[in-house]
């Protein structure tokens, strides 16, 4: 889901994007389709009241900034009472089709098993380096 939200934000600002996803290629432990932003826990986005809850607003504000999240949460949505709850293959059938269609997306069915495939090899370095000063190597 996060992977998702991120395409689609830098892709409508004009950045072409890479979206590597490991599934089907290499399953986890805990999705069960090669479908983006599968909901491995519950169905329900919390509170989609936008006057009296914080959730609620986060969602309005995620609306108006364009969120993909929040765009696939409407088709899919599931009777909840005053919570955003959504159909799951509903969600991400929305998702996966509009990060599918996104021009300056392309999509790379693979474990990303080194830095260097992400990023030019000195930025790998500096990334591992950065890591390393953070665990305090
Ligand atoms: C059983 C269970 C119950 C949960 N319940 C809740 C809950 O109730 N509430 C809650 O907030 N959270 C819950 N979670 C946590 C939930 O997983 C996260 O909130 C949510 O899925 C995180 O989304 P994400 O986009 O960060 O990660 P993910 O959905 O895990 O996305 C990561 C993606 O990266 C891909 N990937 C990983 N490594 C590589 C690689 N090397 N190369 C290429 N692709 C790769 C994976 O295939 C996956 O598609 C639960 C998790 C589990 C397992």
């Amino acid at each position: 889901m996060a992977g998702s939200e991120a395409a689609w934000a830098l892709a409508n600002a004009g950045v072409p994007v890479v979206l590597h996803e490991m599934r089907p290629v290499v399953k986890t432990d805990a999705h069960h389709t090669d479908k983006f932003a599968e909901l491995v826990c519950s169905n329900s986005f919390r509170s989609d009241d936008w006057r009296g809850n914080a959730v609620g607003l986060l969602h309005e504000e995620m609306r108006r900034l364009g969120s993909l999240v929040m765009r696939s949460a409407m088709p899919a949505q599931v009777p909840a009472g005053s919570a955003l709850a959504v159909d799951r293959d509903v969600f991400s059938d929305a998702v996966t089709a509009a990060l599918t269609a996104h021009p300056l997306i392309s999509i790379s069915r693979e474990e990303v098993r080194a830095l260097d495939a992400l990023f030019s090899s000195p930025l790998a370095g500096e990334v591992a380096r950065a890591k390393r000063v953070t665990k305090g190597a």
